[in-house]
């Protein structure tokens, strides 16, 4: 990079030591961003990239709760308020052990530009806990939750940050912390939480949006060439939320996915997932994908290994952040990969995606493809506030819309920056444009 990104980039380093996922997010951004950063005297002479990397505010706090056993345990909790010149701080929370601060602020700071790109008015934000919901009680979710929630209610509202679901925390972590919230504020201000069950202030197609807008993002990639996913193979990783809906979308659309995946290891099943069997082991049962693969006849479960060398068309990692290195996009170009959308938050490492470029492969970068979850949290918060519940279609057809807009914000923000067919430059690009030209309008805070 240039010397004066390089200085800037450094300063981040010595401000955020032992953050590797932030400062990966932070140089992503910045080195694909450089030729705009540089052309922009007026973004240079704001320090618009300096007080973009900082967050407005960072919060951290002790979640003190117990177990069935009656013994106390400690959990850290965490709050990053990233960018709220668009709007209220918008992002979920995710509840696994391996959250730290740095995961959180890589995710909020990728956050501010996914939002942007949706055109809709939400800043950026990131939230959780190295609290792991695997192996609890439902009774000890709810007080970890409640527990959670006691300090986080300081620092969010409608107005204000408002918070949602992400790894860990689905729709029954959502209802305890609304109803915790509830109690502490002693009002119904709905607009407060995004996620929530439809019979209370719920969105119709929120629990899909994020799969759903993933695979329609992918068809309007596929749709430049001509193609779509119709008839095509497609490996996943991941078997939750995400993964879910991806594939059930990718099927709906004539396409198939071959493989999910967990921690544990991964499942190939070359008939296609079964969306109600994996739903019935994940959603019902929180179950494991082992025990899809057991009662499944021809799926495998490969203990401990990844799903990237499985051949087929499609690759959406919809797990976690650096799931894919650049050994996986090798194999993934040798088996006959044409395309890697992310569904997870910055699932391929830096390596994986020079790779992915240098092989000519479609990449699109998580903020602008998997942005369809926080869109429709945005819808579901229009709702809270005019108090309507829209049907369904009407939801999935303003995310169809959103994700079309996105699709040709990416292409035309890169074809003007001599990128053209760069999905991560113009991704990049657009959200960043959007919110560095509001925070010039906005002043130096
Ligand atoms: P879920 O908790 O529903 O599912 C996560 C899945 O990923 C599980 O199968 C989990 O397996 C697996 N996984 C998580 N961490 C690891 C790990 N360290 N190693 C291997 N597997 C892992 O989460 P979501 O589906 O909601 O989120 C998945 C990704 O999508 C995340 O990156 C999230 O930030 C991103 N995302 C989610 C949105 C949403 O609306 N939910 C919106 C935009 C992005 P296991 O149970 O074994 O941990």
């Amino acid at each position: 990079m240039d010397a004066r990104l390089e200085a800037v980039y450094e300063e981040a380093l010595k401000r955020n030591p032992t953050q590797p996922e932030f400062q990966q997010a932070v140089r992503e951004v910045m080195e694909s961003l450089e030729p705009l950063l540089l052309s922009r005297r007026d973004y240079q002479d704001s320090a618009i990239l300096e007080r973009i990397i900082e967050p407005e505010r960072q919060i951290m706090f002790r979640v003190a709760w117990q177990d069935d056993d009656n013994k106390v345990r400690v959990n850290r909790g965490y709050r990053i308020q990233f960018n709220s010149t668009l709007g209220p701080y918008k992002g979920g929370l995710r509840f696994h052990p391996s959250v730290t601060l740095s995961v959180i602020k890589f995710l909020g700071f990728e956050q501010i530009f996914k939002n942007a790109l949706t055109g809709q008015g939400i800043g950026g934000g990131k939230g959780g806990s190295d609290f792991d919901p695997h192996g609890k009680s439902d009774d000890e979710v709810m007080r970890f939750c409640q527990a959670f929630m006691m300090e986080l209610s300081r620092h969010i509202g409608a107005d204000v940050d408002v918070p949602a679901g992400d790894i860990g925390v689905g729709a029954r972590e959502i209802g305890y912390l609304f109803g915790q919230y509830k109690r502490i504020a002693n009002r119904n201000e709905a607009g407060v939480l995004t996620g929530k069950a439809v019979g209370w202030g719920g969105s119709l197609g929120r629990t899909e949006a994020t799969g759903y807008g993933l695979v329609m993002f992918a068809n309007n990639m596929l749709a430049e060439r001509g193609d779509s996913v119709e008839g095509k193979t497609a490996i996943v990783s991941g078997s939750g939320n995400v993964a879910t809906y991806a594939i059930e979308k990718l099927h709906q659309l004539g396409g198939k996915a071959v493989s999910i995946s967990d921690s544990g290891g991964s499942v190939y099943d070359p008939d296609g997932i079964d969306v109600d069997l994996l739903k019935l082991i994940k959603e019902v049962r929180r179950g494991r994908v082992a025990e899809y693969a057991a009662v499944r006849p021809n799926a495998e479960f490969r203990a401990g290994q990844k799903v990237w060398e499985i051949p087929a068309d499609l690759a959406l990692p919809c797990a976690t952040q650096n799931e894919v290195d650049a050994n996986d996009v090798r194999a993934m170009h040798h088996h006959g990969i044409e395309l890697v959308a992310e569904g997870a938050n910055m699932p391929l490492t830096p390596g994986a995606i020079e790779v992915a470029e240098n092989s000519k492969m479609l990449f699109a970068p998580g903020k602008a493809a998997n942005a369809g979850g926080v869109a429709t949290s945005a819808l579901e918060m229009q709702q809270n506030a005019s108090l309507q519940a829209w049907p369904a279609d009407v939801v999935e057809e303003k995310l169809e819309g959103i994700m079309e807009d996105i699709h040709s914000t990416c292409l035309t923000t890169a074809e003007e920056l001599d990128a053209p067919g760069n999905y991560m430059v113009g991704a990049n690009a657009a959200g960043f444009m959007k919110v560095a030209d509001a925070m010039i309008q906005q002043g130096v805070v």
